[in-house]
């Protein structure tokens, strides 16, 4: 017979592997599983905002992964496609086999969102990137643009700003609005341009990206000439795999109250995938030790 874990944790970034600590510190077994550990997280080059930490996201998490392991998380790399609630037990589907849980924390976090245009899908790794701590190697020396005007935009306009010879940024509104500190590093950059109130309408190669059709209200179309394109568009709740579940979702976000616990008895949501205004590794990181909270109280209660 399988054995029943007190609560399966779903998602390795911040969220996850924080509830992790702390539930091994309530003594709950407990098995976080991700697609791959560190999560989001992993890409923040230099994390500036995590209190008393100076240093890149992945060392971060790693570190956490570690404190959890200490007390006693067990760790599953894979995607799963299915979790669903049968006799009173929450179920796993990965590939052909499943895990058990009494109770869930449901840290999925965001997927990058799509700008759906001509040339996205089709240069996807030549040319076009979600994540320019990944790839912004590729372009030493070159032209790129970066497609976004929140924080995320912001930081990878940053980072590639140090790797490329120019960065411009096409933002559909009149303002970024990335935290000000952001703003002004762009500012003190030479080689970073903001087009404000434009639109990416194509992104144009032959086998590699050669440049970027924008529209830009009151000038009409144009032509960028890039060799890169960083899509910083936003990003949605990872919630498909949830579905079966009957969890209440506000904009693709699951919704959480006192404890991080959702609609579901049992369930716990935190970080990214949840309602919550602030986004961050930090808010991610305190909502999982707060979820972890949730299941254990839960848990005595049952
Ligand atoms: C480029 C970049 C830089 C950033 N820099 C900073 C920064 O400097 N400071 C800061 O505070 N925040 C930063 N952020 C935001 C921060 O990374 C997120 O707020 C934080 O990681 C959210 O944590 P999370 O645990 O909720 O989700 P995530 O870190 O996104 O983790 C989600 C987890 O769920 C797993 N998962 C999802 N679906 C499945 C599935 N079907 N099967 C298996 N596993 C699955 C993933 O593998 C992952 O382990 C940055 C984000 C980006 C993109």
């Amino acid at each position: 017979m399988k054995e029943v874990y007190d609560v399966l944790i779903l998602g390795g970034g911040p969220a996850g592997l924080t509830s992790g600590i702390y539930c091994g510190r309530y003594n709950l077994k407990s098995l976080i599983v991700a697609g791959n550990f560190g999560g989001t997280a992993n890409l923040a080059g230099e994390v500036e905002n995590w209190p008393g930490f100076m240093g890149s996201g992945r060392d971060l998490m790693n570190n956490i992964k570690k404190q959890a392991k200490k007390f006693g998380a067990e760790f599953l790399e894979t995607s799963f496609e299915k979790v669903e609630k049968v006799d009173g037990l929450f179920v796993l589907h990965y590939g052909e086999s499943f895990v058990k849980g009494k109770s869930l924390i449901v840290a999925l976090g965001t997927e990058h969102r799509q700008l759906d245009i001509k040339g996205e899908k089709e240069f996807l790794g030549k040319g076009v990137s979600y994540c320019a701590t990944c790839d912004g190697n590729f372009f030493k020396g070159k032209r790129v643009a970066v497609v976004g005007g929140a924080d995320s935009a912001a930081k990878a306009a940053l980072y590639l700003a140090d790797i490329c010879e120019k960065v411009t940024i096409i933002y559909r509104k009149h303002e970024m609005r990335c935290e000000p500190v952001s703003l002004s590093a762009i500012c003190g950059k030479k080689n970073i341009e903001i087009l404000y109130f434009s639109k990416p309408l194509e992104i144009l190669g032959k086998g590699v990206v050669k440049g970027l059709k924008i529209n830009t209200e009151g000038k009409g179309e144009s032509i960028l000439n890039v060799d890169g394109v960083f899509i910083e568009a936003g990003a949605v709740a990872a919630t498909e795999v949830l579905k079966d579940l009957g969890l209440t979702m506000e904009n693709g976000y699951v919704v959480t109250g006192k404890n991080c616990a959702t609609n579901v008895l049992g369930v716990f949501a935190a970080g990214d995938v949840t309602n919550s205004e602030m986004r961050q590794m930090i808010t991610a990181a305190g909502e999982g030790a707060v979820a972890a909270k949730g299941v254990h109280e839960f848990l005595m209660e049952k």
